[in-house]
């Protein structure tokens, strides 16, 4: 999932700028669960804004509304209506969703409530943790399923680096070594000659900016359509 957390009060405020309507618009999938941009999140920053501008002496009027999923047209149908009522629109959404508003209703100025962070996975309660960095050339297959693009701090093919120290990354005594965490991954499982192999420079012509992928069948699909 998506992981995002929010920005600062002061720093939403800014944004927000002089807009005197404002909507909050919270998001109900990743940042849901990351209790970064939810409905309950949604109401909160509301809230937050109402009572600070209004202690601001320059009170503004604030509603919130939470679309299933602010990274699909169909789900921000739903907040058109309100467009015309409303200066600004606050998206706690990830950085799609902020981007997917602006697409959708370009006459209408939208600005981040949240930092998008990473692609993760909760590892305990209330902690997400990296796991994907979207390479485009994934390589979890020769790596025991542990992803060094996203874990290692340096992103290295071949490792563990001069820095490793007791397992542990040489940025932080708190980061595993991801390379480490491979090893001990193949050896278990008996494949350490994946671990012998140099890999070699990974291929990030498929990586470029922006990044575009036609479904195959939904390709054939529209070729159909045609
Ligand atoms: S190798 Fe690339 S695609 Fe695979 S998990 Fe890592 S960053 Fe993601
Ligand atoms: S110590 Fe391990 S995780 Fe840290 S940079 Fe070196 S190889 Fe990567």
């Amino acid at each position: 999932m998506i992981v995002a957390e929010q920005k600062s009060l002061d720093e939403i405020k800014k944004l927000v700028g002089s807009a005197q309507k404002v909507l909050v618009v919270g998001c109900g999938t990743c940042v849901t669960v990351c209790f970064a941009g939810g409905a309950r999140e949604a109401a909160i920053v509301a809230a937050e804004l109402r009572m600070s501008t209004k202690l601001d002496g320059s009170p503004k009027e604030v509603t919130d509304v939470t679309v299933q999923r602010q990274c699909e047209w169909e789900y921000l149908d739903e907040i058109a209506p309100k467009l015309g009522q409303v200066d600004i629109i606050l998206s706690l959404g990830c950085g799609v969703g902020v981007q997917a508003i602006a697409e959708h209703f370009p006459s209408t100025w939208v600005v981040p409530g949240l930092n998008t962070k990473f692609m993760g996975l909760p590892t305990e309660q209330g902690v997400w943790a990296e796991r994907c960095a979207a390479c485009g050339d994934c390589i979890l297959g020769i790596t025991g399923g542990i992803c060094p693009i996203a874990r290692c701090s340096k992103s290295l093919l071949n490792g563990p680096c001069g820095g490793m120290n007791n397992g542990k990354c040489e940025i932080s005594p708190d980061i595993e070594c991801a390379w480490v965490k491979i090893y001990q991954r193949l050896e278990k499982k008996g494949k350490l000659d994946k671990f012998e192999k140099i890999h070699e420079a990974k291929d990030y012509s498929k990586h470029t900016k922006p990044g575009l992928y036609e479904g195959e069948k939904y390709a054939k699909m529209r070729n159909k359509n045609k």
